[in-house]
């Protein structure tokens, strides 16, 4: 696989759902990705990547941004509180929101940097006791919550199980976010990211797909 394969099936799922040509954004899930692979891509002229991991992040996009300024930085991992300042000096848009705590410091920083990135509301829709994200019923207090706090609720986010089938927990995704008048749905990987778009994604984050197979995987 490489870029422009997957750019060509994202392009023949918006199709085949009948969604606009450009409707879904490629996010390029770079973690852990050797540099040479990551520049490779950024050469190709995509500009939107992925990163689950702050400190990561933090290493390797700085000294990229030096020659491609216009790199379009998600965090999609978890994120600790005490590096909420740090996420959102890096990041464009942020996919892992998923509990109060979270949310406050995120509207303070907010406040007090003047900017805060886009961001998803993680919802464990499997509701896997080692997964993040808010349980499906406490998805519409917490997003009145974020929205109370001023903070730029852009949509939701999923993980499905690794066992299940995907399709029934984009389609839960979905529904929640119309329910809640969101119009961005992060979901959909390597192995599903089609089944993701039929259902509506507007983010897709896709990493092994187009950078191979990871050297270190972290999950
Ligand atoms: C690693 C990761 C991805 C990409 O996974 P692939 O299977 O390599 O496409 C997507 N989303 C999250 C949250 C990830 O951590």
């Amino acid at each position: 696989m490489s870029l422009q394969d997957i750019s060509d099936r994202i392009a023949k799922a918006e199709s085949a759902a009948g969604r606009a040509a450009g409707s879904v954004q490629l996010i390029a899930v770079s973690k852990v990705q050797p540099n040479d692979r990551v520049e490779a891509v950024l050469q190709q002229g995509h500009r939107c990547f992925g990163e689950n991991r702050v400190q990561e992040a933090a290493g390797k996009w700085p000294a990229f941004r030096e020659s491609f300024p216009d790199v379009d930085l998600h965090l999609i991992g978890p994120l600790q509180t005490n590096k909420a300042r740090q996420a959102i000096e890096l990041c464009d848009a942020i996919h892992s929101v998923d509990r109060p705590k979270l949310a406050k410091a995120l509207a303070r920083l907010a406040q007090e940097m003047g900017r805060c990135p886009d961001l998803f509301i993680q919802v464990n829709t499997g509701e896997e006791d080692q997964k993040a994200g808010v349980l499906p019923e406490d998805a519409e207090s917490f997003i009145n919550e974020c929205r109370a706090l001023d903070l730029p609720v852009r949509g939701l986010m999923c993980i499905p199980p690794v066992d299940e089938e995907p399709a029934l927990h984009f389609a839960l995704l979905a529904k929640l976010a119309e329910r809640n008048g969101l119009d961005g749905l992060s979901m959909g990987m390597s192995s599903d990211f089609e089944s993701a778009i039929a259902l509506g994604a507007t983010h897709v984050r896709v990493g092994s797909a187009i950078f191979g197979a990871r050297v270190n995987p972290l999950e």
